[in-house]
């Protein structure tokens, strides 16, 4: 019987974000690990490897797909209530222990993640988000930075369809992956773990090449959003708060940044869930560091007004939320705000379009869509 490796090895094809090298190796740069690998062997994601000194990426599958709000991925700065067609591969070029994502980013690694592919083409999955409904298609769940050439092959077929696209992401880029996403990317989640580079060697990456993605992309002008998990005994000191909040401030206090709770997950079962608290407090840190769109979220209802958009300029609510539900949109048709006419970051519609729903989304519910043309 084939293992998971052997299938995914037959649903490959030759890369584009690698060099080769004299001596039969190639080096991959699609993310931060910047592997050097010799013939026949993988690099640290296990899902790109050398054969016969070509370099052979993911193709032709998916590892699921969902339709959900855009807020859940989470954006909040981009078309609110609209829905994102998110996909997924397998794999991940990091390994943490509280992957909340595990049996799709861990199936190389853990044999108790169990996530088969579902053969695909970029038509098929444009086809199935625009019969949902999808104004964003996302690449998520594993690490889309190690699938780049197949998300952007998709990316291109949705903007041929009219939708947007983004991807969820450890952030863990270099300089040419990123230019050769550009073109094709509207939206960016960066997932800032941590501001302590020995916390990111614990799973396995460093932190500067996070911290040069969260810059580059701005700096490009794509749409970034940043997410830190709280995680108490991790990442949650003030000193460690404060340095990452000032960074992300020092990019642009534009950024909005979003503050989330911990719960018990995968391999990481010992430190307590996140309080309702701990999220106030880690926000209060971001606002006094200077950024002007600090959200709490994941525990909606229980952080008072953290799930909300506010003017920075007059305070006046923008968008009002309930976990992904919104409650409230008073943004102009020029994504300002009514009352004193500043303009807020993001990329608004010309108006709200209503909650692309037919029931509220809450963090923890999960609805498996259908694949049309399977
Ligand atoms: S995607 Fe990253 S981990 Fe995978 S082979 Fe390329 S550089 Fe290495």
């Amino acid at each position: 019987m084939p293992t998971l490796k052997d299938v995914l090895s037959a649903r490959t094809r030759e890369g584009e974000l690698y060099d080769r090298q004299d001596n039969g190796w190639v080096h991959c740069y699609a993310c931060g690990h910047d592997c050097k690998i010799p013939d026949g062997a993988l690099g640290v994601c296990k899902v790109r490897f050398n054969q016969g000194g070509r370099l052979m990426v993911p193709w032709g599958y998916t590892g699921g797909v969902q339709c959900d709000p855009v807020e859940k991925k989470p954006f909040f700065h981009a078309h609110p209530g609209a829905l994102a067609y998110s996909f997924g591969m397998l794999g991940c070029d990091l390994h943490c222990g509280y992957c909340q994502n595990w049996v799709t980013s861990q199936a190389l690694r853990d044999s108790s993640a169990v996530a088969p592919p579902i053969d695909t083409t970029p038509e098929k999955l444009v086809r199935d988000a625009v019969r949902q409904g999808a104004k964003v298609l996302v690449s998520t769940y594993n690490e889309p930075l190690i699938t780049g050439e197949w998300a952007v092959a998709i990316f291109k077929e949705a903007r041929e369809a009219g939708l947007m696209t983004a991807f969820v992401s450890n952030g863990n880029g270099t300089p040419r992956a990123l230019e050769y996403l550009r073109p094709w990317i509207d939206l960016y989640k960066v997932d800032l773990k941590s501001f302590d580079d020995r916390h990111y060697r614990e799973l396995g990456g460093r932190l500067q090449p996070i911290l040069n993605t969260i810059r580059q992309l701005h700096d490009m002008q794509v749409w970034v959003e940043i997410v830190t998990l709280l995680i108490s005994g991790f990442n949650d000191s003030d000193d460690e708060l404060s340095k990452l909040t000032e960074f992300i401030a020092s990019v642009s206090p534009d950024i909005p940044w979003h503050v989330t709770a911990f719960h018990a997950d995968y391999k990481m079962r010992d430190p307590a869930n996140t309080t309702p608290a701990m999220l106030r407090h880690a926000a209060a840190i971001g606002k006094r560091a200077g950024l002007r769109f600090v959200y709490a979220g994941n525990l909606p209802g229980l952080v008072g007004n953290l799930e909300n958009t506010y003017c920075p300029g007059c305070q006046e609510m923008l968008v009002e939320r309930y976990g992904y539900l919104i409650q409230g949109y008073h943004l102009t048709s020029e994504g300002a705000c009514p009352s004193c006419g500043i303009h807020i970051p993001g990329r608004w519609g010309p108006g709200f379009e209503g909650q692309r729903i037919s029931r509220p989304f809450l963090p923890g519910t999960r609805r498996l869509s259908v694949l049309s043309g399977f």
